[in-house]
């Protein structure tokens, strides 16, 4: 994998400019994210990663400003060919952040409709999402088409046809695509 084009990506933002969920800036985040992309997953930096986005970009199900930069350094990761185990890494926190809600505090704030910025951004490496689909059977990547995929029948086709490969929860006859997703975008 290509280290270029996201660490471009990671340097673009200023990052102290972003607020971050642990009430700080989000200053820290670029060496949490550079020690996640470069370790073996599984290592103790990915663990690093998850403290840094962790409480941190995302608390729970809430995101704070520096989610939107993130999310552009992981789409942008994405397209650095990452392995199959680092895609679905990466898979799996965009995944987090497009289905999330904006902090209370961030509104009130005048931040708000910070998850449709987030889902905007991430709509920016469809077909990067859609290959970790296809090629990984990934349920994060599925999760992460519903909230982003302006186009349903689209999403529909693809997943009818690696419906079979995915796992049970995302396979099942009760499954139902877009359920979860706020279509105001
Ligand atoms: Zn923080």
């Amino acid at each position: 994998m290509s280290d270029e084009l996201w660490r471009a990506e990671l340097s673009r933002h200023n990052w102290k400019s972003y607020s971050c969920g642990c009430g700080q800036t989000a200053e820290h985040v670029p060496a949490d994210f550079a020690a996640f992309m470069g370790a073996a997953p599984e290592s103790v930096a990915q663990k690093t990663f998850r403290d840094g986005l962790d409480n941190h970009v995302i608390i729970q199900s809430n995101i704070f400003e520096a989610a939107i930069p993130a999310t552009s350094v992981l789409i942008a990761a994405l397209g650095s060919w990452p392995s199959s185990a680092h895609r679905r890494r990466i898979i799996t926190r965009i995944r987090g952040i497009v289905g999330a809600e904006t902090f209370h505090a961030e509104v009130d704030d005048g931040r708000v409709d910070l998850e449709l910025a987030a889902r905007e951004t991430a709509r920016a490496g469809i077909w990067n999402i859609y290959r970790s689909l296809v090629e990984d059977a990934s349920p994060s990547a599925l999760y992460t088409l519903e909230y982003i995929e302006p186009d349903e029948a689209r999403l529909e086709y693809f997943y009818a046809l690696v419906r079979h490969r995915l796992p049970e929860v995302a396979r099942s006859a009760d499954y139902k695509l877009f359920v979860r997703r706020d279509l105001n975008y």
